[in-house]
């Protein structure tokens, strides 16, 4: 069986943290190889090096300045980013990105904070993991308008339009398919996928949030109140999502999934 590889989680996130030994044992029995574990704000940039080093080489350390968690950063906070980037030589660098859904935005500080950070990716050649939410527009003039890396940007749980994809693959863009796609509502967002070329396609569960339909929860999870979480081990089912939605074989898709991480993430 190829290998699988989720390009984007919180695997350190305090909702996971009872259950972590059974959750990673789990995943390796799916056939998980690795996972990208991404830190959103200095308070859990710490415990994203911990898991670094409690599963070398299963766990790949990211860490970033996410745009909800702009208002918890210290003054003091790029120094700190660059200290952990500095102490993983294999790490990524988010999940960072731009957001317009959530209240009260303060775009123009989100920006101001993006530009930082894909400043700092391209520098250091580092796999930048972006989050976007309908700020589509000004990521395009962010991208456009500045060195990428070289290696390229992935955009994590992509919920642009296929148009978008014909925009932004040209830039080097790769687009992670994430388990709440395969709601029957989010038609559009698979169409999209089916427009993402073979070499820059990559999947995510983004857990322990963005929850599967129920066909696709092949390990259940629920926190402490009993509301259910994405466990990262429905990796391998929405593996198969991902194959029924480009109408194609899920070991080829595998394999193709499998080169596409390595050649973003390293090997
Ligand atoms: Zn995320």
């Amino acid at each position: 069986m190829t290998p699988l590889f989720d390009a984007h989680n919180h695997l350190h996130d305090a909702r996971l943290a009872p259950h972590l030994e059974v959750i990673v044992s789990a995943m390796r029995e799916t056939g998980i190889e690795r996972c990208v574990v991404n830190g959103t704000s200095q308070d859990d940039w710490p415990q994203v090096a911990d898991l670094a080093k409690r599963f070398p080489g299963f766990v790949q350390p990211s860490f970033g300045l996410h745009p909800w968690k702009l208002d918890a950063r210290g003054s003091n906070w790029l120094t700190t980013l660059r200290g952990h980037l500095d102490n993983f030589p294999h790490s990524g660098l988010g999940e960072c990105g731009l957001d317009r859904w959530i209240q009260h935005p303060n775009f123009a500080a989100q920006e101001d904070v993006f530009l930082t950070q894909l400043a700092l990716a391209t520098e250091r050649n580092l796999p930048l993991s972006i989050h976007c939410l309908q700020a589509w527009g000004p990521l395009l003039t962010c991208l456009r308008g500045n060195p990428r890396p070289a290696r390229g940007f992935l955009l994590h749980s992509f919920g642009g339009s296929a148009e978008l994809v014909t925009e932004l693959a040209p830039l080097g863009a790769y687009f992670s398919f994430s388990g709440q796609f395969l709601h029957s509502r989010k038609e559009i967002v698979r169409a999209a996928f089916r427009k993402v070329p073979a070499d820059r396609l990559l999947l995510e569960t983004d857990a322990p949030d963005m929850l599967p339909p129920a066909p696709h929860r092949t390990h259940p999870l629920a926190d402490s109140e009993g509301i259910p979480l994405n466990h990262p081990a429905n990796l391998g089912a929405l593996l198969n999502g991902l194959a029924e939605t480009r109408d194609c074989g899920g070991d080829a898709l595998a394999a193709i999934l499998a080169d596409n991480f390595k050649n973003f993430f390293g090997s």
